[in-house]
């Protein structure tokens, strides 16, 4: 099935390529296993079969052919089915959160890329987040096991002969490294195990030993793929000569033809001066299709020409370049849609509208401000502060503007904690910026979703933890003290005496009582000799001056006990926020107080549902 008019005439419907993403951990060797299976289908396919779409690459059918051959004698019973498979040509999932599809996503399958020897990193969790969230499955590819000490490579050989090939200490290493990553997959809640052994590809994730660099394991990578496609997708495969339905994958500047799209086209048809609605900034964008563009083969590669050729229509799967008037404000993973009829024109608009605005985000509740650079990333993020608990209070595309500034400083005044910026690959103005800095608002920023969201939570624990310790600090802790027999300094105004404490702290600022409850006053100053100290702690002697109402001799007396006197409401953080903050011997101390209050006031102490 090739991308020409003249193949698609004579039938209605047909099966469409399946839109295969490749995710993972940077490094782990996406782009260069897309290099490879590029690569594959570029020398062995047919020629006349196209493979270079826009955005995207295709292994076509008879390119599966080639490279299931050798197979045949484990899998005899494989016959290819699909016209090909479509690539998309950008890894990772910034992109893939563009294929986004209400509910889903335009992809169908996903190859997720683990290097064999590091085993699961921060996005390959992420990766796995995402699929499950957009329902897309997943083969792994165990990748570099070429780099497994010892290995003997046999380039672009199946995994399955290269593995007879290698000595048994090879062998065990490798299934050691398999047995890892099957048990990370089940720790993100999947049963998986080697493609070989699986019995229910249903239930079961397979992972196929690869090496991006040799090309051993890749034929079965493929096969695999057209296996499960095949097998459990045919019916989600089926499209026919309706009007096209693609999904915005990137929006582009290009000399000569101004703002173009590049778009994934899903389902049906889409020809040359079709109308077409896709969302945008402000509203959903109405235009006429100028051009189809398809990348020029490299052959027919002349100076003077550019880089595309144009085309009457493309069908499904596809990725092409589309070039129409007003596609400016044109949003990266919004959806498209070939207008069938001109009564139909608003059913469309609609439909955009309402999908982009279930993106979007604008409240009056507290919570952060996320700005991203498309739809799909910024999805992604709002997901990823979903399942944070974080809440939102404005979330759209476009750089940071003043008035964000603002929507974050209303919720900075009621909850510090989330008057801030999230910020996604986008700019952030300068006005903004000093406006943000004047109002108090932080802003995060992070080109990786995962490291982003987990700064700004890092931050808000800081900040929670400053805020526990102000509050903590602030309250009144249990102490017990005795005046000493012998060490009366002065006897009022302050009263300055020695003191020894039996329980508890005390500290600076403290008010105290007696044993019957009566306020005394509030301790001045602690002083050990000439050391004035912050505080002092069971076991301590040392001279304290009390300001207040006290005269010792008549109010107290060598001897006598004292307590803090704790307000009534700190003694409730104690008993509840702030139970474990204090150490066994305040807790005692905080009994006796409570004992001594609730004569004065019976609910003292009192906690209801704790
Ligand atoms: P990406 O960030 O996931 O796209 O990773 P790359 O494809 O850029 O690969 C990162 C590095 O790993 C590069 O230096 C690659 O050459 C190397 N690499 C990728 N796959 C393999 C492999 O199968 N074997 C070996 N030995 N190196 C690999």
């Amino acid at each position: 099935m090739s991308n020409d008019v003249s193949n698609v005439d004579s039938r209605k419907s047909w099966i469409r390529q399946p839109i295969v993403v490749v995710l993972g951990h940077v490094d782990h060797g996406k782009t260069t296993l897309l290099d490879k299976i590029r690569g594959t289908a570029v020398t062995k396919k047919e020629p006349g079969e196209i493979t270079q779409h826009v955005g995207a690459s295709i292994v076509p059918a008879s390119v599966l052919r080639k490279v299931a051959e050798p197979l045949k004698k484990y899998f005899p019973k494989v016959k290819i089915e699909i016209p090909g498979l479509l690539f998309v040509d950008t890894p990772g999932h910034e992109l893939f959160s563009n294929l986004r599809r209400r509910g889903g996503s335009v992809a169908d399958i996903a190859i997720l890329v683990v290097d064999i020897m590091e085993g699961f990193k921060p996005q390959t969790w992420e990766s796995i987040q995402i699929l499950k969230e957009r329902k897309v499955p997943f083969i792994v590819a165990a990748n570099k096991i070429d780099r497994i000490p010892g290995w003997k490579s046999n380039p672009d050989q199946p995994f399955l002969e290269t593995i007879r090939k290698q000595s048994p200490h090879i062998v065990n290493r490798l299934e050691e490294l398999i047995y890892r990553l099957i048990s990370q997959l089940y720790e993100a809640g999947f049963m998986a195990e080697r493609f070989d052994r699986v019995k229910d590809f249903r239930t079961t994730v397979a992972i196929v030993p690869v090496s991006a660099k040799t090309g051993e394991g890749v034929p079965e990578l493929l096969a695999l793929l057209t296996g499960l496609v095949q097998r459990f997708m045919k019916k989600r495969l089926v499209t026919s000569d309706e009007p096209g339905k693609g999904v915005v994958l990137e929006v582009k500047e290009e000399p000569g033809l101004g703002t173009t799209i590049d778009v994934i086209i899903y389902d049906g048809v889409i020809h040359r001066g079709d109308t077409i609605v896709v969302g945008g900034k402000d509203k959903p964008i109405v235009t006429k299709v100028r051009a189809l563009l398809m990348p020029r083969p490299l052959q027919d590669m002349r100076a003077h020409e550019g880089k595309f050729v144009s085309v009457e229509q493309v069908v499904a799967a596809t990725g092409v370049k589309i070039s129409a008037p007003d596609l400016d404000d044109a949003l990266a993973g919004s959806p498209i849609f070939v207008v069938s009829s001109e009564d139909k024109l608003e059913e469309y608009i609609k439909l955009v509208r309402e999908e982009i605005e279930s993106i979007r985000i604008k409240t009056d509740n507290i919570g952060v401000v996320v700005k991203a650079d498309t739809l799909g990333t910024l999805e992604a993020v709002v997901e990823a502060l979903k399942r944070e608990n974080i809440p939102v209070r404005l979330a759209d595309v476009g750089p940071v503007s003043k008035n964000d500034v603002l929507e974050a400083s209303v919720s900075e005044k009621q909850r510090p904690e989330y008057g801030v910026i999230i910020v996604f690959n986008v700019k952030v103005l300068h006005e903004a910026e000093e406006y943000a800095a004047r109002e108090n608002v932080k802003i995060f920023r992070h080109n990786i979703i995962y490291k982003l969201i987990e700064d700004y939570i890092g931050w808000v624990k800081q900040l929670r933890e400053q805020e526990k310790a102000k509050e903590l600090e602030s309250l009144i802790r249990p102490g017990k003290i005795r005046i000493l027999p012998g060490y009366i300094f002065r006897r009022s105004n302050p009263a300055i005496v020695g003191v020894e404490v039996i329980g508890g702290v005390i500290k600076p600022g403290y008010p105290l009582m007696r044993k019957d409850g009566m306020r005394l006053g509030t301790i001045m100053q602690i002083r050990d000799r000439d050391n004035v100290l912050k505080e002092a702690r069971t076991g301590q002697a040392v001279a304290i001056s009390i300001r207040g109402r006290i005269l010792v001799g008549r109010h107290v007396d060598e001897g006598d006990i004292l307590y803090t006197d704790i307000p009534k409401q700190h003694a409730h953080l104690w008993l509840t926020k702030y139970k474990n903050e204090l150490s066994d011997d305040e807790k005692m101390v905080l009994k006796e107080i409570i004992e001594i209050k609730k004569k004065q006031d019976p609910f003292y102490g009192l906690v209801f549902g704790g």
